[in-house]
């Protein structure tokens, strides 16, 4: 029988506490001076094991590109996987010492703290949410079924990237792995599923609901870099024209006339879903705000910040570099941009656009690094309800809402093949805990530990029901 969703498998805070006590921070691996944390990547996979046996004595599992873990469950079928994705390296966090807690932390990042946040129980530190809270779900889930003698309808794999936070090989070595392998038995996986959206109190300003945030897709990324050159020489008779003026110009251009707020399919399908759950003055303006998919983009867009990134291509002035002396006129200056690139327009659309707005020749741009958006995967259908439900079973009264998702996750690698690739971790995540991933005082409570595995069992079992 399963549990009720709020009753965690003993142990599985300790669980999760365990695993971020080992400093599996890709940033800093390989690094000469860091053994420790070269010894926490080769220790996680064994602590694993002992954490999880049923787990590593029913699944097959490999090793792929050093640190990548992928576990297959067989099902009855081979045919139309399962795959749920996680990775379990982490960002930096400064480190304590002596008893000293770390800057901007209340408890040491890297001790696996058990404790309470806002009078809820939870476990605290780097990796809580992002992203080893999300793949002990899976785990707790698994080993759950397992004990149970549960065997799946069709196979399940279980996709554990040790290096997302640093460009994810890992994940792109495996879904390769995959693509051979299920190509040539003509399948492809029913349903991909990574961390993306999450469990999130009300998401917008104008929805009070709680809302489970699937991400259908997400934005690509170009990252431009504008330069200007000229003669340089003595400060002391500039010429006219010499690159920080002009290239503060072409910065001006370019911040004067963002993107174009366009409506897409999984906004549109965002805003749909939120429609029955808004209040007040936007409750009642947005049915009507929706019937025009232009104005719904443009009213998104007058409101900035993440509504506005959900409608348009964003364009970040992040870096800056000219000059090396008071007096001495620069020879070059350089700016990069950070865009990220909204659905239906692509890396070379934003390269050419950036160009035509710079409107100067004698501002070079140029692409340093690109990726297009991903698809939209269908905001209805098997899956989308297949999540949908297992949402219902786990977090009781919480609406699946689809979304797009500003961040990349290992799960890009796999939509090149795969049309059903969603981004959900089922985990709950208010304003500032959704703040605290990459930032400071991570935690995830204890309640949603429970859930997500439930979520996850919900998931894995429901197939064979339909
Ligand atoms: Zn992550």
């Amino acid at each position: 029988m399963p549990a009720s969703p709020d009753t965690p498998r003993p142990g599985a805070a300790a669980r999760l506490a365990e695993l971020i006590r080992l400093r599996t921070v890709s940033a800093w691996y390989p690094a000469p001076d860091r053994a420790d944390v070269a010894e926490a990547f080769a220790a996680l996979p064994a602590v694993l094991e002992r954490l999880y046996p049923l787990l590593h004595r029913h699944l097959e599992r490999e090793v792929v590109d050093g640190t990548g873990l992928l576990f297959r469950w067989r099902g009855a079928s081979p045919l139309e996987p399962l795959v749920l994705m996680a990775h379990w390296d982490v960002v930096p966090a400064p480190e304590s010492e002596d008893g000293w807690v770390a800057a901007g932390w209340d408890s040491d990042p890297f001790a696996g703290t058990e404790g309470t946040v806002n009078e809820e129980p939870a476990v605290l530190g780097r990796g809580a949410l992002d992203d080893k809270g999300a793949m002990v779900t899976v785990l707790e889930a698994v080993e759950d079924l397992l004990a149970e003698g549960f065997i799946p309808s069709e196979d399940v794999w279980l996709v554990f990237g040790g290096d997302e936070e640093v460009g994810g090989r890992n994940a792109a070595a495996i879904s390769e792995l995959l693509r051979e392998r299920l190509q040539s038995q003509g399948t492809e996986p029913w349903l991909v599923l990574d961390e993306g959206g999450a469990v999130v109190p009300s998401p917008l300003s104008f929805v009070d609901a709680t809302c489970a945030m699937i991400g259908l897709a997400e934005k690509g990324q170009a990252q431009l870099r504008l330069s200007a050159s000229g003669a340089g020489g003595h400060a002391s008779s500039p010429p006219a024209g010499s690159p920080i003026p002009r290239l503060a110009r072409a910065l001006r251009r370019v911040e004067r006339r963002p993107f174009p707020a366009r409506m897409n399919r999984t906004t549109a399908a965002m805003l749909a879903a939120l429609i029955p759950l808004a209040s007040g003055a936007a409750g009642r303006a947005l049915p009507w705000v929706t019937r025009s998919r232009s104005v719904a983009a443009r009213a998104l867009g007058a409101m900035g910040g993440e509504p506005a990134a959900m409608v348009r291509t964003t364009v970040a002035q992040t870096r800056l570099a000219a000059g090396t002396a008071d007096n001495v006129l620069p020879s070059s200056a350089s700016a990069v941009l950070d865009c990220r690139i909204a659905p239906g327009q692509g890396v070379q659309d934003v390269l050419a656009d950036i160009t035509r707005r710079v409107a100067d020749p004698r501002v070079h741009v140029e692409l340093i690094h690109g990726q297009d958006p991903s698809p939209e995967s269908p905001a209805a259908g098997d899956r989308f309800e297949a999540l949908g439900a297992a949402v219902g079973t786990s977090w009781p009264g919480t609406v699946p809402v689809p979304y797009l998702l500003m961040a990349a996750t290992d799960s890009r690698h796999f939509h090149a093949w795969c049309r059903h690739v969603y981004r959900f971790a089922p985990l709950r995540m208010d304003h500032a805990q959704r703040a605290s991933i990459h930032g400071e005082n991570e935690w995830v409570s204890v309640q949603s530990l429970s859930r997500g595995a439930s979520f996850h069992r919900a998931l894995i079992t429901g197939r064979g029901r339909s």
